[in-house]
C-alpha cells in the first residue's frame, strides 16, 4: 500500500514537471518551486496517513489474530468439551452395560439358588418317601410275624386241645392226686371218674398220660 502511494507520488511530481514546459524565467521555477513544496507537504500528509492506515490495519490484524486465537482456543475447549463428554458417554454405557451384567448374574444366581432349592426338597421328598416305605414294610412284616405267631399259638392250643380227652370220658382219679389220668399211673388207689368230675374238682391232665 505504502509502495504503491509513493508510485503514485512520484509519477503525478514527474508528470507535473515535465509538463511545465521549458520555461527558463524567475517566476516559473518559482511556481515549480511552490509546486514542488505544496507536493511534499501533500506527500508528507499521505504518509501520515499511510502510517495511519497502516496503524489500523496492524491492529485490525491484531484483533484478527486474537480473534482467531480466540476462536482457536473456542475450537479447543469445544473438542477438549467433545472429548470429554464421549468419555463420560463411555463411561456411563460401560457402567450400564456392568449394571446390566450385575442383574444377569444375579438373576443366574437366583435361579441355580432356586434349582437348588428344589433340588433340596425333592431329594427330602425322596428320603421321607423311602423312610415311609420302609416304615410301612417294617409294620407290614411286623403285623404277618403278629399273624403268623398268632396262627402258631392257635395251632398250639388246637393241638393241646385235641390232646385233652373229650368231654364224657373215664378217667382214674387218686383221693389226694391233683391230676387225672388214662389209666392206673404208678401207686395209689386209682378210682374211675368222668372227666366232670376229675375237672369239677380242679385236677388238670397229668402229663405222662396225655
Ligand atoms: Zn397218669
Amino acid at each position: 500500500m505504502k509502495k504503491l502511494l509513493k508510485l503514485g507520488l512520484v509519477l503525478s511530481l514527474g508528470l507535473t514537471l515535465t509538463g511545465c514546459g521549458s520555461g527558463n524565467s524567475e517566476e516559473t521555477i518559482t511556481q515549480q518551486s511552490q509546486t514542488i513544496e505544496s507536493l511534499e507537504k501533500e506527500n508528507k500528509e499521505l504518509t501520515k496517513t499511510v502510517s495511519s492506515l497502516e496503524k489500523s490495519v496492524n491492529s485490525y490484524k491484531k484483533e484478527k489474530q486474537a480473534e482467531t486465537k480466540e476462536s482457536k482456543e473456542a475450537e479447543t475447549a469445544k473438542k477438549k468439551q467433545a472429548e470429554e463428554d464421549k468419555a463420560k458417554a463411555e463411561a456411563k454405557k460401560a457402567e450400564e452395560e456392568k449394571a446390566k451384567a450385575d442383574a444377569k448374574k444375579a438373576e443366574e444366581e437366583r435361579i441355580a439358588a432356586e434349582q437348588a432349592e428344589m433340588a433340596k426338597k425333592a431329594e427330602e421328598e425322596r428320603i421321607a418317601a423311602e423312610q415311609a416305605e420302609a416304615q410301612r414294610k417294617a409294620e407290614e412284616t411286623r403285623v404277618a410275624q403278629e399273624a403268623a405267631a398268632q396262627q402258631q399259638a392257635a395251632a398250639e392250643a388246637q393241638a393241646q386241645q385235641t390232646a385233652q380227652p373229650a368231654q364224657g370220658e373215664s378217667v382214674y382219679v387218686t383221693p389226694t392226686g391233683s391230676k387225672y389220668h388214662t389209666h392206673k399211673c404208678g401207686n395209689g388207689t386209682y378210682t374211675p371218674a368222668t372227666l366232670e368230675e376229675a375237672q369239677a374238682r380242679g385236677l388238670t391232665p397229668c402229663s405222662k398220660c396225655y
